[in-house]
């Protein structure tokens, strides 16, 4: 079955992938631990599962893309899929959103998807954040979810690509698995690889020789809009990490870095002088859930962190991109994130 998109009541979003085209090498190149591999258990879900999610729409250009599982073989992909339903989640109904650009990937799906009555076919504009488990969950189901809630209490089970393919991997055909596709990228790298990397390997040992030399650089796991930057190497890689971004560190100041494409700046010059709100109103223009960022930093800089749950706070999903259109390169995130973690009571 073939579904219509809806925008299911978020707006905006940023098309990151054509701002920032990412080139891969396809070569993988396999990157072994020093001890014994971590083995990856799928956490089979306690409670009932009615709806399963496959996302097949990264939204960020340093996600893992889907031709590294799929191979181009799409109906081979739907058919392992299909085992894992029948085997598994025998009762939950299975939507597949994909990259609306792929079309090859979208016409095979409905192809397969004619004679299957347990899946729905989304094909999904690739905007950022509209991969986010909370949009996905109310464009295709319309159930409302919060941040940080248990998908599961709502019965939806949310997978990737290379998830799928693990969770075949492990439990149907019970073999280990103890490695995981890793995209790096950014300014800071010699080139943009993806790696097959034992799981347990320290960031350290998968970064190794490949970043630039002498250039002053920032780490984060899952990408600088809504991931986090480390800087301590020496910890071990799971399968929560899909994608290293390194970034090399800029201490000027950059306008409106958003436009150039040529160069992925996002959060790295926070160095540099003070910098005030300019009232661009960008941050709020661009929110996908309605908020308006700008009070956060305003109720943040007066003192008056508590004040910013009066306004919807909870609503926020976590996904940069105030902190990433901001002309004044304010870390609207963490303000964000901060003022969630007050105490109700104060
Ligand atoms: S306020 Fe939250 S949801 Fe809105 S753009 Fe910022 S991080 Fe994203
Ligand atoms: S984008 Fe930055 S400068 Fe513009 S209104 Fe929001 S916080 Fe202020």
């Amino acid at each position: 079955m073939l579904m219509g998109k809806e925008t299911g009541g978020f707006k905006g979003g940023f098309d990151l992938l054509d701002t920032y085209p990412l080139k891969f090498c396809n070569i993988v190149e396999e990157i072994s631990s020093d001890g014994t591999p971590e083995i990856y258990h799928f956490p089979v879900p306690t409670q009932k599962v009615e709806h399963v999610i496959v996302s097949l729409c990264p939204t960020e250009p340093w996600a893992l893309p889907n031709w590294v599982i799929l191979k181009h073989k799409t109906a081979a992909f739907l058919t392992v899929l299909k085992e894992i339903k029948n085997s598994y989640f025998p009762d939950a109904r299975f939507y597949i959103a994909i990259n609306e650009k792929e079309t090859r990937t979208v016409a095979d799906a409905k192809n397969f998807a004619c004679n299957e009555d347990w899946m729905s076919v989304f094909p999904i504009y690739p905007k950022y954040p509209h991969d986010d488990p909370i949009v996905l969950t109310k464009v295709i189901l319309n159930l409302d979810a919060d941040f940080g809630q248990d998908m599961e209490s709502l019965g939806v089970l949310i997978l990737d690509a290379q998830t799928v393919s693990a969770l075949y991997e492990s439990l149907i055909l019970k073999k280990n698995v103890n490695s995981r596709f890793i995209v790096l990228s950014g300014t800071g790298l010699k080139e943009n690889e993806i790696l097959n990397v034992q799981l347990g390997t320290t960031i350290e040992k998968v970064l190794r020789n490949k970043v630039k030399e002498l250039v002053r650089h920032r780490v984060f796991i899952n990408g600088p809009l809504r991931g986090q930057e480390i800087t301590d190497l020496s910890q071990k890689t799971d399968w929560s990490i899909n994608h290293l971004v390194v970034l090399e560190e800029k201490d000027r100041k950059v306008i409106l870095p958003m436009f150039k494409s040529d160069e992925l700046l996002l959060t790295t010059n926070v160095l540099g002088e003070l910098r005030r709100c300019v009232s661009c109103n960008f941050c709020d223009d661009i929110c996908p859930v309605y908020l308006e960022p700008a009070l956060y930093y305003h109720s943040y800089t007066r003192g008056e962190k508590h004040k910013a749950r009066l306004y919807n706070l909870e609503k926020c999903i976590e996904c940069g991109l105030c902190s990433f259109i901001c002309p004044s390169k304010l870390e609207l995130l963490e303000i964000i994130k901060e003022c969630k973690a007050l105490d109700n009571q104060k």
